[in-house]
């Protein structure tokens, strides 16, 4: 699976603001600071595509990437959007504003006709907070597919890595979870990702 281009296209704060084009949605989540910003710019090889933030929460926007791919096995060219939502968890937002982003977010995740999976990311060095654990059970609930990226894995040697993996999953609940390590810093993890995104756009 290859790149050939992304770019921006809307940011949303209601549901007239979403893009019209009728693509295949794969959505990025994860607490402010998990590196989603690094993890989008590294995938799509187009810097700066999300800005690396310094300043975690300030971003409330759903935002839409167009991403252009070559599938080896499929001929012409794919599409999808790469939609990345604000972080959660940030301590610093307040009660009611925390209110108002689950709201606008959980309708975009519940009614979006396209939605293909979720990728959850998580810190591999910590184990996932209430926050992490609750979105992932509210997703599975809701029958929305969740990818766990694993993220920064760079970060940890091999050995603490599988450890890592283990105790998210056992976090999680789930034994049978794919979990994805990922580096952005290394672009590691990033051809496994793309195959699941290509995958998932030719079923
Ligand atoms: P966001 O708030 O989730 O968008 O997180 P950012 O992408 O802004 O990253 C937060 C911090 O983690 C920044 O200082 C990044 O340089 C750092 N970071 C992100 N990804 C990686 C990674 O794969 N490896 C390492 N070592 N640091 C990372």
């Amino acid at each position: 699976v290859i790149i050939t281009q992304g770019q921006y296209v809307a940011s949303a704060v209601k549901k007239d603001q979403y893009p019209e084009n009728d693509l295949p949605e794969i959505v990025f989540i994860g607490r402010s600071n998990v590196g989603k910003s690094s993890l989008i710019n590294s995938l799509t090889r187009v810097n700066n595509l999300a800005r690396v933030s310094s300043q975690p929460g300030k971003t409330q926007t759903i935002n839409f990437f167009e991403v252009g791919l070559k599938i080896a096995e499929v001929e012409g060219r794919k599409a999808f959007y790469l939609v990345d939502l604000p972080g959660y968890g940030y301590a610093k937002t307040g009660k009611e504003k925390r209110k108002i982003w689950s709201k606008f977010i959980e309708e975009y995740l519940l009614t979006s006709q396209r939605l293909q999976f979720v990728c959850q990311l998580i810190d591999i060095r910590h184990e996932p907070m209430a926050s992490d654990v609750e979105m992932f059970e509210w997703l599975v609930k809701n029958n929305i597919p969740v990818l766990i990226v694993a993220t920064k894995c760079d970060k940890i040697g091999k050995t603490v890595r599988q450890r890592s993996i283990a105790a998210i999953k056992r976090k999680l609940g789930v034994a049978e979870l794919s979990v994805l390590p990922y580096s952005s810093l290394k672009n590691e993890g990033r051809s496994d990702l793309l195959d699941v995104i290509g995958d998932s756009l030719v079923e």
